[in-house]
């Protein structure tokens, strides 16, 4: 079988659409595991959650997910992210704010943990450094985690033997081999990727092979500024967009 593994929408169906097309090029997926955050700070949130139902997926909460519905306060938030939420709550549908009240913070599904920042913490946390990253394989028991939230595509490795965690960064194409060590992963963001490469990014998973792709995919990022003026969104949430930071 195997899974899209997709993180960080972050409102911007552009992107999105962009990346369910390569999907579908690659031969389709069984199923999306979405890590959370399909809106706040792009133009399209409910587009991207009408989008995201129509097909067979799981999803768990994004900080910004939450915060859009109330769940959660905007005061933790920068000016730029908390003005965009408060656009986000004017879009959404009913139907909407119950799909996004009904997200789950954590979701296991055979050997992954899935969750939104970090297992710890799964709604804040940034999973950026090694040591945060070591702590954090005590708070989930399934060999491999999936992770979201700094929209940085990277993988953290437990070493049994030695008790260390060694970072890597997440190529694109070269597959990332599913063996005996304990794994943190993160796939990237698909709506604002923050690597410097501002091509979405998002990975597939086949069971079978019990190995991790990583897969960049361009998209008009013009079309999706363009409706971020439109709406009035910060200008500094639509430049970053050029620069995948
Ligand atoms: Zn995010």
């Amino acid at each position: 079988m195997r899974y899209a593994l997709i993180a960080d929408i972050h409102a911007n169906v552009t992107a999105f659409t962009a990346v369910l097309d390569d999907i579908k090029r690659k031969g389709g997926v069984e199923e999306i595991w979405c890590l959370g955050d399909v809106v706040g700070y792009g133009p399209d949130p409910h587009q991207c959650l009408e989008l995201l139902r129509q097909y067979k997926h799981v999803c768990v909460a994004g900080n910004h997910d939450w915060a859009a519905i109330g769940k959660l306060d905007t005061s933790n938030f920068n000016p730029d992210a908390a003005a965009a939420c408060h656009w986000t709550a004017q879009q959404l549908t009913p139907e909407d704010v119950k799909y996004l009240e009904s997200l789950p913070l954590v979701i296991q599904k055979g050997d992954f943990t899935l969750v939104h920042g970090s297992p710890r913490e799964p709604i804040w946390e940034y999973l950026l450094s090694t040591s945060s990253a070591k702590e954090n394989f005590a708070y989930f028991q399934s060999p491999f985690c999936l992770v979201g939230h700094s929209h940085v595509p990277l993988v953290f490795k437990y070493g049994d033997d030695d008790d260390a965690c060694l970072f890597s960064s997440f190529s694109p194409y070269a597959g990332l081999i599913l063996g005996r060590s304990r794994l943190i992963v993160n796939p990237g963001g698909v709506g604002q990727p923050r690597d410097g490469d501002p091509r979405a990014s998002y990975a597939i998973y086949d069971s079978e092979r019990k190995m991790i792709r990583l897969y960049r995919v361009p998209y008009d990022i013009d079309a999706t500024q363009v409706r971020m003026v439109r709406h009035n969104l910060p200008m500094r949430l639509v430049v970053r967009l050029n620069y995948g930071e």
